[in-house]
């Protein structure tokens, strides 16, 4: 009897195909961990009609498929474990035309970030979406997950960066959205609905993706603060007088474990609860006189203890570091992540329940706090108790999620800021969005994926 990949082979005899064990491990799952890789095969499609091709047979074959990117996912967004073809985009890694009249950078979805970051650079413009796996993720998977990062609050998300987009839907058509233009008031976008939709609905095969001018001179301040409540001050007071590119925080925990795990020494001499880095636009002797200024004035009120103003470009990396290091240090300590956000004016107020929840309830687990506090999103770890099994440790996790995500849902914030839904917080989305929101979105799958050959079990 012909096997389904027998088929495939025999209907797209160019298409790369693996079934490797190696490939089948390595592919069939993202950076979350926890899940076992079993996929049916992994395929490497050169073009958008090839993805087409493939789209038309998964149709006939009622045939599962998981768009992958750079696999740096920490929602299971990517994961293969159902017997799925994985789709690769490491082959579709071709950067096009730069055109600097539009300002537009033609990309296939497998490039690279960085890449992107480096090469419009080097063209003396700036692609501002950025973050610590900026040289693994793709930017099909940044699209896929309408990526953040660590630049949102002066740049935005990436959805603000995309101009066009080549998808192949699950039902195998291919749709040009929004063709590079800045204006285009003709009705439902498209291009908006394949952002952020976690390989749900279809392919991105390429993109057009705006650029900006390159930034000027930035510095960076790290400061020591004594508590949850003066964090929001801190943000008010800074982003009034300075134009900010990034306002981070981290915890005391999360930065023993990375001075512990890189072998460098406490950047101050008296620790303190939080931290907060901010990364802010110094180009003009007035800024920088505009930053020593707040920060005498957070100093006096009490509400930062210390400080440390970068004086280089290498000082302000060492700084960056700290917080840069964050994820990949406690990897290592299989943490459970959660990725959640409130408005920016509530996060003093949720991060101190939260806190309370964690000590009183979980007081074994080692908690490690940071994220994109400028933004509302905070960043979760539990880290797994060496007295616990992993089974044991993910079902305990379970239980933290309830009361994490109705402390969220009390707060009117988002069970996933930015990491997206995938396998891991599917279970969890009526937390965020209600029942007839999600019955709205079930219909639109139906739409563009009438067979449920996109991604299955992901997100809805
Ligand atoms: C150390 C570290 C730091 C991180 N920091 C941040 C951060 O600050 N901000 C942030 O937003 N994220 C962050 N992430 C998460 C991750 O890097 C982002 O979600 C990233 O956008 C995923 O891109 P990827 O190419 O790796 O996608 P993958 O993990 O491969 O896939 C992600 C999702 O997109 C889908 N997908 C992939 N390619 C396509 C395609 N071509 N067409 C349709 N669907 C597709 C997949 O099916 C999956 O659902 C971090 C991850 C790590 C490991």
């Amino acid at each position: 009897m012909q096997t389904k990949l027998d088929a495939l082979k025999q209907t797209m005899p160019s298409l790369a195909v693996s079934t490797q064990a190696k490939d089948l491990q390595i592919y069939g799952v993202d950076w979350t961990g926890g899940y076992q890789a079993a996929p049916l095969a992994v395929v490497f499609p050169r073009s958008t009609e090839q993805v087409q091709q493939l789209v038309h047979f998964a149709r006939d074959a009622k045939q599962a498929l998981v768009p992958s990117g750079g696999r740096t996912g920490l929602s299971a967004g990517a994961v293969a474990s159902q017997g799925e073809i994985v789709v690769s985009f490491d082959k579709m890694n071709k950067i096009g035309e730069f055109n600097s009249s539009d300002r537009l950078l033609q990309v296939q979805a497998g490039v690279i970030t960085q890449q992107v970051q480096d090469h419009v650079r080097a063209q003396g413009y700036y692609f501002p979406v950025d973050f610590a796996s900026r040289g693994s993720s793709q930017i099909g998977g940044n699209i896929a997950t309408n990526a953040g990062g660590i630049k949102v609050l002066r740049y935005g998300l990436l959805r603000e960066w995309v101009a066009g987009l080549t998808v192949v839907t699950g039902s195998g058509e291919i749709l040009q959205l929004n063709q590079g233009l800045y204006k285009n008031a003709t009705g439902y976008d498209l291009r908006h609905l394949f952002i952020g939709s976690e390989g749900t609905l279809g392919f991105i095969t390429e993109a057009q993706l705006r650029v900006t001018n390159l930034p000027g001179e930035q510095q960076v301040l790290l400061l020591a603060v004594p508590n949850t409540q003066h964090l929001t001050q801190l943000l008010v007071l800074f982003r009034q007088q300075l134009n900010l590119s990034a306002f981070e925080f981290f915890s005391e925990l999360a930065l023993q474990y990375v001075l512990t795990g890189k072998g460098v020494a406490h950047p101050f001499t008296q620790s303190a609860p939080y931290y907060v880095l901010i990364e802010y636009d110094a180009s003009t002797q007035a800024a920088q006189a505009a930053a020593l200024q707040v920060f005498e004035q957070g100093l006096e009120a009490g509400w930062i203890v210390d400080g440390i103003i970068s004086q280089s470009q290498t000082q302000a990396a060492q700084l960056w570091s700290f917080r840069e290091n964050i994820s990949e240090i406690i990897a290592a300590y299989k943490p459970y992540k959660n990725d959640i956000a409130v408005k920016p004016s509530l996060v003093a107020p949720f991060l101190a329940e939260l806190d309370t929840i964690m000590l009183n309830q979980y007081p074994n687990f080692n908690v490690v706090w940071f994220g994109h506090i400028g933004d509302g999103n905070l960043h979760l770890n539990v880290l797994k108790p060496t007295t616990q099994t992993q089974d044991e440790f993910i079902h305990h996790c379970q239980q933290v999620n309830q009361a994490v995500f109705s402390t969220v849902k009390r707060f009117g914030g988002t069970i996933s800021a930015e990491h997206g839904v995938g396998l891991l917080k599917q279970p969890y989305l009526s937390y965020t969005r209600s029942a007839e929101e999600i019955a709205y979105l079930k219909q639109l799958k139906q739409v563009f994926d009438p067979d449920q050959i996109m991604n299955p079990g992901k997100l809805i």
